[in-house]
């Protein structure tokens, strides 16, 4: 589709985007409609790879709280990532969306591993890829893993689904006086402490100067637009 400022996005979704409003778990019914604006997405012909967080199933930091080892904990935590990708997957396929999934950390019976350049080829063949696994090691996020992945496939940029329409200088639920930003360079981001990715992710995005927007995945028609060009959410990047 002609018109299109990016052509190949890395997708992150956190764990709790599959969960029912105030649930936990995994909502098929989130799940479903996920999918469908991911098939919108594909449909302008726009290469889509996804990575998925696991917070609606497990967080390392809840197993440390409760005295775990934490390499341990984050490894339950790469675990659950596996799981909400093969959920995503499901409702992807039953949307009509050819999917693959990947998996840092080798599992042959449920996911492929992850092999780079396999990735990309699925990409050229239009398949909508989903990384597993984190990025394999514990001490990390999805959110660094989503930084590395969409570098290694060179993404033209790293969307960041949200449920508010944006980074904003305070919590929009909490403060009506707080103030949305259209734009920020990484070191704004990375200075004022705002609540856009980890500084592991957002310093991995500003070594290689990818994008990342931050927008509402919920709202129809902001990823639509910001892949045309008319951006709706914020914009990190210089
Ligand atoms: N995790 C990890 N290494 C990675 C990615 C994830 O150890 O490369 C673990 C970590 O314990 C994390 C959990 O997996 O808490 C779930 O990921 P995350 O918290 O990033 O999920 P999200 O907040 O995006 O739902």
């Amino acid at each position: 589709m002609d018109g299109l400022k990016y052509h190949r996005i890395l997708l992150k979704l956190s764990g709790e985007a599959l969960s029912s409003p105030q649930g936990s778990g995994i909502d098929p019914k989130a799940a479903r409609d996920i999918a469908l604006r991911v098939r919108e997405v594909r449909e302008m012909g726009v290469d889509v790879a996804i990575v998925i967080g696991a917070g609606n199933l497990w967080r390392g930091k809840a197993g440390l709280d409760l005295g775990m080892d934490r390499a341990t904990a984050d490894y339950m935590g790469m675990l659950a990532t596996v799981m909400n990708a093969l959920a995503l997957m499901d409702a992807l396929e039953s949307c009509g969306v050819v999917t693959r999934v990947q998996s840092a950390i080798e599992m042959r019976a449920v996911a492929e591993p992850y092999i780079r350049r396999r990735a990309i080829r699925h990409l050229e063949k239009g398949r909508v890829v989903i990384f597993g696994g984190g990025t394999g090691n514990p001490y990390f996020s999805t959110d660094t893993a989503a930084a590395l992945r969409a570098c290694e496939i060179d993404a033209d940029v790293l969307i960041k689904a949200t449920k508010v329409d944006g980074v904003y200088d305070s919590d929009p639920h909490r403060n009506p006086n707080a103030v949305k930003f259209d734009r920020l360079t990484y070191i704004e981001t990375l200075n004022r402490r705002l609540e856009v990715m980890d500084s592991t992710a957002i310093s991995l995005c500003m070594e290689n100067k990818l994008p990342i927007l931050v927008l509402n995945l919920w709202d129809a028609e902001a990823l639509r637009l910001s892949l045309l060009g008319e951006i709706r959410g914020t914009l990190v990047e210089g």
